[in-house]
């Protein structure tokens, strides 16, 4: 759940997550309707479906316990590199580290050397003996990323009362190498088309070809191409969304109407009992406008 998201928006959803699934197994056995509605809003919706997934191969295979080697693990529905590490180190306290964007930049502002520079398996292959010299490898991990996100901070790290300072090549030296800027993520536009009708109500499909957001219900979205034909629309409004790591930017458009396409089912923009991603819902609100 924190992936990309803030902690204070997090505990809500955890508290609800958790009072209702109290075990693994009454988690494997939720339906992907009801974990997306305890998820509507978090986005990164992918990450519920897994866990879900996840749930079910560890009931079913692992006598609901997580397994013990990061080959195991990696098995296991997006569980990848880093997520296996994390694990690997706060569950089973084995000596590993989940390397993030924080803790390449602690470990690069230590020896004062370029990320780009640095083999970081290789770093902590020859670093064991140093990094892991404690029983406690589980707070070890988490200590780590939290201390690039709150101390080693991309900007103005808090030198000044780090522990580290002592060793720390990057504050001793008159040479600093710079930080490393990760790239920003380019936008796109894209054109959303929705059927209204007077009822209040907006037609959705589950039937996009995006890619992201695929089997979610949503009006039709396309991405803008030069003279496409948008006579027969009305053009309401353009804003910014974003989605997951993607960045929108949306033209939308909308018709009066009472005949659709197949594929497309009526809602409501006000009650929605089935899950509506957050997405869905800002183009609720943006329709909404016209009652
Ligand atoms: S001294 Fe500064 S640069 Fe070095 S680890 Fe501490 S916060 Fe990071």
């Amino acid at each position: 759940m924190l992936q990309q998201t803030q902690v204070k928006t997090v505990i809500p959803y955890f508290k609800k997550f958790t009072k209702n699934f109290k075990t693994l197994k009454s988690l494997s056995r939720c339906s992907e309707q009801k974990i997306l509605k305890l998820w509507e809003g978090l986005g990164y919706y992918r990450r519920a479906r897994n866990l879900l997934a996840t749930s079910k191969v560890l009931v079913s295979e692992y006598n609901s316990k997580l397994p013990k080697t990061i080959k195991e693990i990696k098995t296991l529905p997006g569980v990848g590199n880093y997520t296996a590490s994390a694990l690997l180190g706060l569950v089973h306290n084995q000596p590993t580290i989940a390397v993030d964007g924080n803790v390449k930049r602690v470990f690069s502002r230590i020896i004062n050397k370029q990320e780009s520079k640095i083999n970081f398996d290789q770093f902590i292959e020859t670093n064991k003996r140093k990094l892991f010299n404690s029983k406690r490898n589980s707070d070890f991990v988490e200590a780590l990323m939290e201390f690039g996100a709150l101390v080693c901070k991309p900007k103005d790290p808090k030198c000044g009362v780090c522990n580290l300072n002592q060793n720390c090549k990057y504050f001793n030296s008159l040479k600093k190498i710079k930080t490393t800027k990760y790239k920003m993520i380019e936008s796109k536009n894209y054109d959303v088309f929705c059927y209204v009708n007077k009822k209040r109500q907006i037609a959705l499909t589950k039937k996009n070809n995006l890619g992201f957001l695929n089997q979610f219900s949503l009006p039709e979205i396309r991405e803008s191409r030069k003279n496409i034909r948008t006579r027969d629309w009305k053009f309401l409004k353009k804003y910014k969304n974003s989605i997951s790591n993607k960045k929108l930017n949306i033209n939308l458009y909308y018709k009066f109407s009472n005949k659709i396409p197949s594929s497309f089912i009526w809602h409501s923009m006000d009650q929605n009992k089935e899950f509506i991603p957050t997405f869905t819902k800002k183009i609720f609100r943006q329709v909404s406008t016209l009652f």
